[in-house]
Protein backbone atom coordinates (compact mmCIF):
# COMPACT_ATOMS: atom_id res chain seq x y z
CA UNK A 1 0.00 0.00 0.00
CA UNK A 2 1.15 3.49 -0.79
CA UNK A 3 1.59 6.33 1.96
CA UNK A 4 -1.33 8.82 1.61
CA UNK A 5 -0.11 12.07 2.43
CA UNK A 6 -2.70 15.19 3.73
CA UNK A 7 -3.07 18.29 3.72
CA UNK A 8 -3.25 20.73 6.37
CA UNK A 9 -5.95 22.91 6.61
CA UNK A 10 -7.02 25.17 9.87
CA UNK A 11 -3.81 23.53 11.65
CA UNK A 12 -4.94 19.87 11.14
CA UNK A 13 -3.59 17.30 8.76
CA UNK A 14 -6.64 16.17 6.74
CA UNK A 15 -7.27 12.86 4.62
CA UNK A 16 -9.06 12.90 1.19
CA UNK A 17 -12.39 11.40 0.05
CA UNK A 18 -10.76 10.97 -2.96
CA UNK A 19 -7.08 10.43 -4.17
CA UNK A 20 -4.09 11.38 -6.73
CA UNK A 21 -1.55 9.07 -7.16
CA UNK A 22 1.77 10.41 -7.55
CA UNK A 23 4.38 8.73 -9.89
CA UNK A 24 7.84 8.85 -9.45
CA UNK A 25 9.36 9.69 -13.38
CA UNK A 26 12.65 7.37 -13.35
CA UNK A 27 10.58 4.34 -13.17
CA UNK A 28 6.53 5.28 -13.55
CA UNK A 29 5.98 3.54 -10.33
CA UNK A 30 3.06 5.22 -7.89
CA UNK A 31 4.79 6.48 -4.69
CA UNK A 32 2.14 8.21 -2.83
CA UNK A 33 -0.70 9.83 -2.96
CA UNK A 34 -2.57 12.70 -2.36
CA UNK A 35 -6.37 13.99 -1.76
CA UNK A 36 -8.07 15.33 -4.38
CA UNK A 37 -9.86 18.39 -3.57
CA UNK A 38 -12.16 20.00 -4.99
CA UNK A 39 -14.82 23.02 -4.22
CA UNK A 40 -16.04 22.25 -0.14
CA UNK A 41 -12.44 21.22 0.64
CA UNK A 42 -11.14 24.50 -1.03
CA UNK A 43 -13.99 26.85 0.91
CA UNK A 44 -12.93 25.36 3.78
CA UNK A 45 -9.51 26.39 4.04
CA UNK A 46 -9.71 30.11 2.60
CA UNK A 47 -12.75 30.05 5.12
CA UNK A 48 -9.75 28.55 7.72
CA UNK A 49 -7.36 31.71 6.30
CA UNK A 50 -9.87 34.17 6.84
CA UNK A 51 -10.81 33.67 10.22
CA UNK A 52 -6.91 33.66 10.82
CA UNK A 53 -6.20 36.59 9.19
CA UNK A 54 -7.05 39.15 11.64
CA UNK A 55 -4.94 37.89 14.56
CA UNK A 56 -2.37 37.30 12.49
CA UNK A 57 -1.88 40.70 10.67
CA UNK A 58 -1.71 42.17 14.46
CA UNK A 59 1.28 40.17 15.64
CA UNK A 60 4.38 41.44 15.52
CA UNK A 61 7.41 41.09 12.93
CA UNK A 62 9.44 39.46 16.11
CA UNK A 63 6.60 37.14 16.48
CA UNK A 64 5.85 35.87 12.79
CA UNK A 65 10.31 36.03 12.63
CA UNK A 66 10.05 33.16 15.42
CA UNK A 67 8.07 30.97 13.52
CA UNK A 68 9.76 31.03 10.38
CA UNK A 69 12.88 30.12 12.68
CA UNK A 70 11.43 26.85 13.59
CA UNK A 71 9.65 26.30 10.57
CA UNK A 72 13.75 26.49 9.13
CA UNK A 73 15.14 24.18 11.98
CA UNK A 74 12.25 21.57 11.09
CA UNK A 75 13.22 21.29 7.31
CA UNK A 76 16.86 21.39 8.18
CA UNK A 77 16.51 18.45 10.87
CA UNK A 78 14.56 16.29 8.28
CA UNK A 79 16.77 17.27 5.57
CA UNK A 80 17.82 13.89 4.32
CA UNK A 81 14.15 12.51 4.33
CA UNK A 82 12.79 15.68 2.46
CA UNK A 83 15.57 15.69 0.14
CA UNK A 84 14.54 11.55 -0.53
CA UNK A 85 11.06 12.07 -1.50
CA UNK A 86 11.75 15.15 -3.33
CA UNK A 87 13.95 13.29 -5.74
CA UNK A 88 11.54 10.25 -5.81
CA UNK A 89 9.02 12.38 -6.71
CA UNK A 90 10.70 14.94 -8.90
CA UNK A 91 13.35 13.25 -10.47
CA UNK A 92 16.42 15.36 -9.48
CA UNK A 93 19.47 13.84 -8.43
CA UNK A 94 20.33 13.38 -4.74
CA UNK A 95 22.96 16.61 -4.47
CA UNK A 96 20.59 18.45 -6.53
CA UNK A 97 17.56 17.83 -4.37
CA UNK A 98 19.64 18.21 -1.34
CA UNK A 99 20.56 21.88 -3.06
CA UNK A 100 17.08 22.66 -3.47
CA UNK A 101 15.72 21.68 0.65
CA UNK A 102 19.07 23.53 1.53
CA UNK A 103 17.60 26.44 -0.53
CA UNK A 104 14.51 26.15 1.48
CA UNK A 105 16.48 26.22 4.43
CA UNK A 106 18.21 29.33 3.53
CA UNK A 107 15.71 31.53 2.13
CA UNK A 108 13.11 30.28 5.46
CA UNK A 109 15.85 32.16 7.61
CA UNK A 110 17.27 34.91 5.24
CA UNK A 111 13.92 36.43 3.61
CA UNK A 112 12.26 37.36 7.26
CA UNK A 113 15.32 39.66 7.43
CA UNK A 114 13.70 41.95 4.96
CA UNK A 115 11.34 44.66 6.39
CA UNK A 116 8.74 47.34 5.31
CA UNK A 117 9.35 50.12 7.10
CA UNK A 118 6.93 53.28 7.49
CA UNK A 119 7.86 56.31 5.21
CA UNK A 120 7.20 60.04 5.99
CA UNK A 121 6.38 61.87 3.18
CA UNK A 122 5.34 65.32 4.69
CA UNK A 123 6.24 66.50 8.21
CA UNK A 124 5.32 70.23 8.08
CA UNK A 125 3.69 72.90 10.25
CA UNK A 126 0.49 72.29 8.41
CA UNK A 127 0.35 67.86 8.51
CA UNK A 128 2.14 64.95 9.09
CA UNK A 129 1.58 62.21 6.74
CA UNK A 130 3.06 59.06 6.75
CA UNK A 131 2.71 55.94 4.54
CA UNK A 132 2.70 52.28 5.61
CA UNK A 133 2.37 48.87 4.28
CA UNK A 134 -1.01 46.67 5.09
CA UNK A 135 -1.45 43.16 4.48
CA UNK A 136 -3.66 42.15 1.22
CA UNK A 137 -5.44 39.30 3.00
CA UNK A 138 -6.15 36.09 1.97
CA UNK A 139 -3.29 34.68 -0.59
CA UNK A 140 -3.94 31.55 -3.24
CA UNK A 141 -0.47 30.21 -4.03
CA UNK A 142 0.00 27.97 -7.26
CA UNK A 143 3.51 26.24 -7.22
CA UNK A 144 5.05 23.93 -10.36
CA UNK A 145 6.96 20.98 -10.52
CA UNK A 146 10.26 21.62 -11.54
CA UNK A 147 11.17 22.88 -8.15
CA UNK A 148 8.60 22.37 -5.83
CA UNK A 149 9.55 22.58 -2.31
CA UNK A 150 11.43 25.72 -3.02
CA UNK A 151 9.04 27.53 -4.91
CA UNK A 152 6.37 26.55 -2.17
CA UNK A 153 8.89 28.38 0.24
CA UNK A 154 9.24 31.28 -1.73
CA UNK A 155 5.87 32.09 -1.84
CA UNK A 156 4.86 31.18 1.68
CA UNK A 157 7.56 33.20 3.83
CA UNK A 158 7.18 36.38 2.06
CA UNK A 159 3.22 36.28 2.14
CA UNK A 160 2.93 34.94 6.04
CA UNK A 161 6.11 37.75 6.72
CA UNK A 162 4.11 40.29 5.26
CA UNK A 163 1.35 39.70 7.42
CA UNK A 164 -1.22 37.80 5.26
CA UNK A 165 -2.60 34.49 5.10
CA UNK A 166 -2.18 31.66 2.56
CA UNK A 167 -3.48 28.38 0.70
CA UNK A 168 -0.90 26.92 -0.98
CA UNK A 169 -1.46 24.79 -3.92
CA UNK A 170 1.84 22.30 -5.32
CA UNK A 171 1.25 20.79 -8.48
CA UNK A 172 -0.31 17.27 -8.70
CA UNK A 173 2.55 15.98 -10.04
CA UNK A 174 5.32 17.03 -7.25
CA UNK A 175 3.18 17.49 -4.09
CA UNK A 176 4.34 14.86 -1.65
CA UNK A 177 7.73 16.49 -0.48
CA UNK A 178 5.55 19.95 0.29
CA UNK A 179 3.01 18.16 2.33
CA UNK A 180 5.31 16.20 4.24
CA UNK A 181 7.22 19.51 4.91
CA UNK A 182 3.72 21.21 5.90
CA UNK A 183 3.63 18.32 8.26
CA UNK A 184 6.68 18.58 10.12
CA UNK A 185 5.49 22.65 10.54
CA UNK A 186 1.65 22.27 11.17
CA UNK A 187 2.44 23.00 14.80
CA UNK A 188 5.15 26.33 14.18
CA UNK A 189 1.87 28.72 12.98
CA UNK A 190 -1.74 29.13 14.15
CA UNK A 191 -4.29 27.45 12.61
CA UNK A 192 -5.70 28.65 9.69
CA UNK A 193 -2.34 31.16 8.55
CA UNK A 194 -0.78 28.62 6.61
CA UNK A 195 -2.80 25.68 4.88
CA UNK A 196 -1.45 22.89 2.17
CA UNK A 197 -4.13 21.75 -0.20
CA UNK A 198 -3.53 19.52 -3.59
CA UNK A 199 -6.11 18.80 -6.16
CA UNK A 200 -6.54 18.01 -9.97
CA UNK A 201 -6.26 20.33 -12.66
CA UNK A 202 -9.74 21.52 -11.70
CA UNK A 203 -8.38 22.98 -8.51
CA UNK A 204 -6.05 26.06 -10.15
CA UNK A 205 -8.87 27.45 -11.68
CA UNK A 206 -10.93 27.05 -8.32
CA UNK A 207 -8.53 28.87 -6.79
CA UNK A 208 -8.12 32.19 -8.55
CA UNK A 209 -11.92 32.98 -9.10
CA UNK A 210 -12.18 32.19 -5.50
CA UNK A 211 -14.10 35.35 -3.99
CA UNK A 212 -12.59 35.04 -0.70
CA UNK A 213 -9.14 35.02 -2.25
CA UNK A 214 -7.35 38.34 -2.03
CA UNK A 215 -3.90 37.60 -4.31
CA UNK A 216 -2.66 35.20 -6.10
CA UNK A 217 1.16 34.32 -6.87
CA UNK A 218 1.65 32.02 -8.86
CA UNK A 219 4.43 30.26 -10.73
CA UNK A 220 4.19 28.47 -13.97
CA UNK A 221 3.89 28.63 -17.85
CA UNK A 222 3.16 31.83 -19.60
CA UNK A 223 0.19 29.86 -20.90
CA UNK A 224 -1.38 29.40 -17.76
CA UNK A 225 -0.46 32.88 -16.21
CA UNK A 226 -2.71 34.30 -18.58
CA UNK A 227 -5.60 32.75 -17.82
CA UNK A 228 -4.93 33.12 -14.40
CA UNK A 229 -4.49 36.86 -14.89
CA UNK A 230 -7.70 36.78 -16.80
CA UNK A 231 -9.55 34.72 -13.82
CA UNK A 232 -8.44 36.95 -11.20
CA UNK A 233 -9.53 40.28 -13.03
CA UNK A 234 -13.22 39.68 -12.45
CA UNK A 235 -12.87 40.63 -8.79
CA UNK A 236 -9.32 42.75 -9.21
CA UNK A 237 -7.74 40.46 -7.01
CA UNK A 238 -3.55 41.72 -7.00
CA UNK A 239 -1.52 39.22 -8.67
CA UNK A 240 2.15 38.19 -8.96
CA UNK A 241 3.02 35.92 -11.57
CA UNK A 242 6.24 34.15 -12.61
CA UNK A 243 6.09 32.71 -15.83
CA UNK A 244 8.39 31.09 -18.39
CA UNK A 245 11.47 32.15 -20.10
CA UNK A 246 13.66 31.20 -23.30
CA UNK A 247 17.17 32.78 -22.04
CA UNK A 248 19.81 33.49 -24.35
CA UNK A 249 23.52 32.59 -23.20
CA UNK A 250 26.16 35.36 -25.27
CA UNK A 251 29.83 33.57 -25.05
CA UNK A 252 32.13 36.57 -26.48
CA UNK A 253 35.21 36.06 -28.80
CA UNK A 254 37.42 36.27 -24.82
CA UNK A 255 35.92 33.63 -23.19
CA UNK A 256 37.88 30.93 -21.67
CA UNK A 257 36.64 28.33 -23.40
CA UNK A 258 37.56 25.18 -21.11
CA UNK A 259 36.00 27.15 -18.05
CA UNK A 260 33.04 28.71 -19.79
CA UNK A 261 32.38 25.03 -21.49
CA UNK A 262 31.11 23.10 -17.67
CA UNK A 263 29.65 26.14 -16.77
CA UNK A 264 27.52 26.53 -19.57
CA UNK A 265 26.84 22.77 -20.03
CA UNK A 266 25.29 23.50 -16.22
CA UNK A 267 23.52 26.45 -17.01
CA UNK A 268 21.44 24.75 -19.80
CA UNK A 269 21.14 21.04 -18.17
CA UNK A 270 20.87 21.40 -14.28
CA UNK A 271 17.57 20.00 -12.93
CA UNK A 272 17.50 18.41 -16.70
CA UNK A 273 16.85 21.64 -18.41
CA UNK A 274 13.46 22.09 -16.51
CA UNK A 275 14.45 25.26 -14.61
CA UNK A 276 12.69 28.90 -15.68
CA UNK A 277 15.95 30.77 -15.37
CA UNK A 278 17.79 28.20 -17.35
CA UNK A 279 20.07 29.17 -20.59
CA UNK A 280 17.63 27.79 -23.59
CA UNK A 281 19.84 29.65 -26.42
CA UNK A 282 23.54 29.55 -26.55
CA UNK A 283 24.95 31.71 -28.91
CA UNK A 284 28.37 31.72 -29.08
CA UNK A 285 30.78 34.32 -31.40
CA UNK A 286 32.09 32.52 -34.54
CA UNK A 287 35.65 32.85 -33.46
CA UNK A 288 34.94 29.73 -30.73
CA UNK A 289 31.97 28.28 -32.19
CA UNK A 290 33.80 25.07 -32.98
CA UNK A 291 36.31 24.57 -30.78
CA UNK A 292 33.50 25.59 -27.50
CA UNK A 293 30.79 23.60 -29.43
CA UNK A 294 33.46 20.62 -29.36
CA UNK A 295 34.29 21.50 -25.59
CA UNK A 296 30.82 21.17 -24.55
CA UNK A 297 29.63 17.98 -26.28
CA UNK A 298 32.99 16.02 -24.98
CA UNK A 299 31.89 17.25 -21.48
CA UNK A 300 28.10 16.15 -21.50
CA UNK A 301 29.93 12.86 -22.95
CA UNK A 302 30.68 12.45 -19.56
CA UNK A 303 27.73 13.10 -17.35
CA UNK A 304 25.01 10.11 -16.33
CA UNK A 305 21.59 10.45 -16.90
CA UNK A 306 19.38 8.62 -15.23
CA UNK A 307 17.44 7.59 -11.67
CA UNK A 308 18.38 10.06 -9.46
CA UNK A 309 18.31 7.85 -6.86
CA UNK A 310 21.48 6.10 -8.22
CA UNK A 311 24.69 7.00 -7.25
CA UNK A 312 26.24 9.27 -9.87
CA UNK A 313 23.35 10.36 -11.73
CA UNK A 314 23.94 13.85 -12.54
CA UNK A 315 20.94 14.73 -15.01
CA UNK A 316 17.34 12.89 -14.24
CA UNK A 317 14.30 12.61 -16.21
CA UNK A 318 11.80 14.85 -17.43
CA UNK A 319 9.42 15.29 -14.44
CA UNK A 320 6.67 13.90 -16.15
CA UNK A 321 5.07 12.16 -19.17
CA UNK A 322 3.15 15.14 -21.15
CA UNK A 323 6.50 17.13 -20.38
CA UNK A 324 8.23 14.43 -21.77
CA UNK A 325 6.17 13.80 -25.11
CA UNK A 326 6.79 17.30 -25.41
CA UNK A 327 10.79 17.69 -25.46
CA UNK A 328 10.30 14.66 -28.08
CA UNK A 329 8.65 16.34 -30.50
CA UNK A 330 10.66 19.30 -29.90
CA UNK A 331 13.64 16.53 -30.74
CA UNK A 332 11.79 15.06 -33.48
CA UNK A 333 11.10 18.31 -35.47
CA UNK A 334 14.63 19.21 -35.44
CA UNK A 335 15.51 15.79 -37.22
CA UNK A 336 12.54 16.73 -39.57
CA UNK A 337 14.28 19.74 -40.20
CA UNK A 338 17.45 18.05 -40.76
CA UNK A 339 19.58 20.00 -38.33
CA UNK A 340 22.41 18.72 -37.42
CA UNK A 341 23.24 17.03 -33.71
CA UNK A 342 26.16 17.00 -32.14
CA UNK A 343 25.08 14.93 -29.62
CA UNK A 344 21.71 13.27 -28.58
CA UNK A 345 18.55 13.36 -30.96
CA UNK A 346 18.37 9.48 -29.83
CA UNK A 347 15.69 8.17 -27.18
CA UNK A 348 14.15 4.75 -26.64
CA UNK A 349 10.28 5.91 -25.33
CA UNK A 350 9.56 1.88 -24.64
CA UNK A 351 11.82 1.72 -21.12
CA UNK A 352 10.60 3.02 -18.13
CA UNK A 353 11.24 6.42 -17.22
CA UNK A 354 10.97 10.18 -18.64
CA UNK A 355 14.87 9.97 -19.85
CA UNK A 356 15.52 12.00 -22.87
CA UNK A 357 19.46 11.77 -23.76
CA UNK A 358 21.58 14.89 -23.52
CA UNK A 359 20.93 16.51 -26.90
CA UNK A 360 23.15 19.66 -28.44
CA UNK A 361 22.30 20.68 -31.89
CA UNK A 362 24.49 22.69 -33.86
CA UNK A 363 23.37 25.95 -35.14
CA UNK A 364 19.50 25.49 -35.89
CA UNK A 365 18.07 28.74 -37.59
CA UNK A 366 16.51 31.73 -35.39
CA UNK A 367 13.25 30.31 -36.21
CA UNK A 368 13.77 26.60 -35.01
CA UNK A 369 10.85 25.85 -32.59
CA UNK A 370 13.90 24.14 -30.28
CA UNK A 371 15.02 28.05 -30.79
CA UNK A 372 12.12 30.08 -30.48
CA UNK A 373 10.04 27.83 -28.13
CA UNK A 374 10.75 27.04 -23.90
CA UNK A 375 12.30 23.37 -24.43
CA UNK A 376 12.39 22.76 -20.64
CA UNK A 377 14.33 19.75 -21.05
CA UNK A 378 17.87 18.22 -22.10
CA UNK A 379 18.03 20.19 -25.08
CA UNK A 380 20.57 22.69 -26.36
CA UNK A 381 20.65 24.26 -28.96
CA UNK A 382 23.96 26.47 -30.03
CA UNK A 383 23.94 29.06 -32.47
CA UNK A 384 26.60 31.21 -34.44
CA UNK A 385 27.08 34.86 -33.96
CA UNK A 386 29.32 37.31 -35.50
CA UNK A 387 28.60 40.71 -34.71
CA UNK A 388 27.56 42.18 -30.84
CA UNK A 389 24.67 44.59 -32.24
CA UNK A 390 23.01 41.27 -34.12
CA UNK A 391 23.45 38.75 -31.16
CA UNK A 392 21.46 41.49 -28.63
CA UNK A 393 19.02 41.76 -31.51
CA UNK A 394 18.80 38.25 -31.45
CA UNK A 395 18.72 37.72 -27.47
CA UNK A 396 16.28 40.23 -27.45
CA UNK A 397 13.46 38.87 -30.46
CA UNK A 398 11.18 37.00 -27.86
CA UNK A 399 8.39 37.74 -25.88
CA UNK A 400 9.90 36.20 -22.66
CA UNK A 401 12.48 38.49 -20.74
CA UNK A 402 13.16 36.33 -17.82
CA UNK A 403 17.20 36.34 -17.47
CA UNK A 404 20.22 36.02 -19.94
CA UNK A 405 23.99 35.50 -19.04
CA UNK A 406 26.86 36.71 -20.77
CA UNK A 407 30.37 34.95 -20.48
CA UNK A 408 33.94 36.69 -21.28
CA UNK A 409 37.12 37.27 -19.71
CA UNK A 410 36.46 40.98 -19.40
CA UNK A 411 33.02 41.12 -17.34
CA UNK A 412 33.33 45.03 -16.90
CA UNK A 413 32.70 45.67 -20.38
CA UNK A 414 29.96 43.15 -20.67
CA UNK A 415 27.90 45.63 -18.27
CA UNK A 416 27.35 47.68 -21.21
CA UNK A 417 25.42 44.51 -22.98
CA UNK A 418 23.75 43.34 -19.86
CA UNK A 419 22.21 46.54 -19.89
CA UNK A 420 20.53 46.25 -23.36
CA UNK A 421 19.05 42.86 -22.99
CA UNK A 422 15.36 43.04 -22.54
CA UNK A 423 15.38 40.72 -19.18
CA UNK A 424 14.69 40.62 -15.87
CA UNK A 425 17.92 39.15 -14.75
CA UNK A 426 21.21 39.43 -16.56
CA UNK A 427 24.21 37.30 -15.34
CA UNK A 428 28.12 37.68 -16.27
CA UNK A 429 30.19 34.65 -15.87
CA UNK A 430 27.21 32.37 -14.07
CA UNK A 431 23.74 31.48 -14.21
CA UNK A 432 20.89 31.39 -12.19
CA UNK A 433 22.17 32.79 -8.55
CA UNK A 434 19.23 34.39 -7.19
CA UNK A 435 19.06 36.19 -4.01
CA UNK A 436 16.59 36.66 -1.29
CA UNK A 437 17.02 40.60 -0.87
CA UNK A 438 17.28 41.33 -4.89
CA UNK A 439 13.98 41.46 -6.87
CA UNK A 440 13.51 38.26 -9.58
CA UNK A 441 10.85 39.60 -11.76
CA UNK A 442 10.18 38.55 -15.42
CA UNK A 443 9.75 41.23 -18.03
CA UNK A 444 7.55 40.67 -21.09
CA UNK A 445 5.70 37.86 -21.17
CA UNK A 446 7.91 36.16 -18.15
CA UNK A 447 6.07 37.86 -15.20
CA UNK A 448 4.11 40.50 -13.89
CA UNK A 449 5.22 42.08 -10.48
CA UNK A 450 8.43 40.44 -8.81
CA UNK A 451 9.38 37.22 -6.14
CA UNK A 452 12.33 38.37 -3.46
CA UNK A 453 13.63 41.29 -2.24
CA UNK A 454 11.82 44.48 -0.53
CA UNK A 455 9.81 44.32 -4.30
CA UNK A 456 8.55 40.77 -3.49
CA UNK A 457 7.19 41.44 -0.22
CA UNK A 458 5.60 45.00 -1.19
CA UNK A 459 3.42 43.12 -3.35
CA UNK A 460 1.86 40.92 -0.70
CA UNK A 461 0.88 44.39 0.59
CA UNK A 462 -1.06 47.48 0.28
CA UNK A 463 0.38 51.06 0.09
CA UNK A 464 -1.70 52.95 3.39
CA UNK A 465 -1.57 56.91 4.14
CA UNK A 466 -2.29 58.12 6.85
CA UNK A 467 -2.52 61.89 6.92
CA UNK A 468 -2.96 64.18 10.37
CA UNK A 469 -3.66 67.75 9.58
CA UNK A 470 -1.47 69.51 12.36
CA UNK A 471 -4.38 72.19 13.29
CA UNK A 472 -7.15 70.64 15.46
CA UNK A 473 -10.56 69.99 13.91
P1 LIG B 1 1.90 25.01 -15.40
O1 LIG B 1 1.56 26.39 -15.78
O2 LIG B 1 1.39 23.89 -16.21
O3 LIG B 1 1.38 24.70 -13.92
C1 LIG B 1 1.76 25.48 -12.80
C2 LIG B 1 0.74 25.33 -11.71
O4 LIG B 1 -0.50 25.89 -12.15
C3 LIG B 1 0.43 23.90 -11.30
O5 LIG B 1 0.24 23.87 -9.89
C4 LIG B 1 -0.88 23.61 -12.02
O6 LIG B 1 -1.66 22.62 -11.38
C5 LIG B 1 -1.57 24.96 -11.95
N1 LIG B 1 -2.58 25.22 -12.98
C6 LIG B 1 -2.74 24.60 -14.17
N2 LIG B 1 -3.76 25.18 -14.86
C7 LIG B 1 -4.24 26.19 -14.08
C8 LIG B 1 -5.24 27.18 -14.25
N3 LIG B 1 -5.99 27.25 -15.35
N4 LIG B 1 -5.45 28.08 -13.27
C9 LIG B 1 -4.68 28.05 -12.15
N5 LIG B 1 -3.70 27.14 -11.93
C10 LIG B 1 -3.49 26.23 -12.88
O7 LIG B 1 3.47 24.99 -15.26
P2 LIG B 1 4.39 23.75 -14.96
O8 LIG B 1 4.39 22.92 -16.20
O9 LIG B 1 4.04 23.15 -13.64
O10 LIG B 1 5.83 24.44 -14.78
C11 LIG B 1 6.67 24.71 -15.87
C12 LIG B 1 6.59 26.17 -16.26
O11 LIG B 1 6.79 27.00 -15.13
C13 LIG B 1 7.69 26.57 -17.24
O12 LIG B 1 7.16 27.42 -18.24
C14 LIG B 1 8.67 27.34 -16.38
O13 LIG B 1 9.48 28.24 -17.09
C15 LIG B 1 7.76 28.00 -15.42
N6 LIG B 1 8.46 28.38 -14.19
C16 LIG B 1 8.70 29.70 -13.95
C17 LIG B 1 9.41 30.08 -12.83
C18 LIG B 1 9.67 31.54 -12.54
O14 LIG B 1 9.97 31.85 -11.41
N7 LIG B 1 9.57 32.44 -13.49
C19 LIG B 1 9.88 29.12 -11.94
C20 LIG B 1 9.63 27.78 -12.21
C21 LIG B 1 8.91 27.42 -13.34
Amino acid sequence: MVTQYKNLVNGELVAGDKWIDVVNPATEQVIGQVPDCGQAELDKAVAAARAAFPKWKKTSIEERRACFAAMATAIKDNSDELMRLLTSEQGKPHAQAAGEIAGCVGMTRALPTLSLEETISEDSAKRLSRTRRVPVGVVGGIVPWNFPVLMAVQKIVPALLSGCVIVLKPSPFTPLATLRMAELIAGVFPPGVLNIITGGDALGPMLTSHPDIDKITFTGSTATGKRVMESASKDLKRITLELGGNDAAIVLPDADVKKVAEKLFWASFANAGQVCIAAKRIYIHQDIYDELSQAIADYAKMIKVGDGAEQGTAVGPIQNKQQYKRVLELIQDAKDKGYKFLLGGDSDPSGSGYFVPLTIIDNPPEDARIVAEEQFGPVMPLMKFEKIDEVISRANASDYGLGGSIWTSNPEAAVEIAEQLETGTVWINESMHLAPNAPFAGHKQSGFGAELGEEGLLEFTYPQVITIAREAA
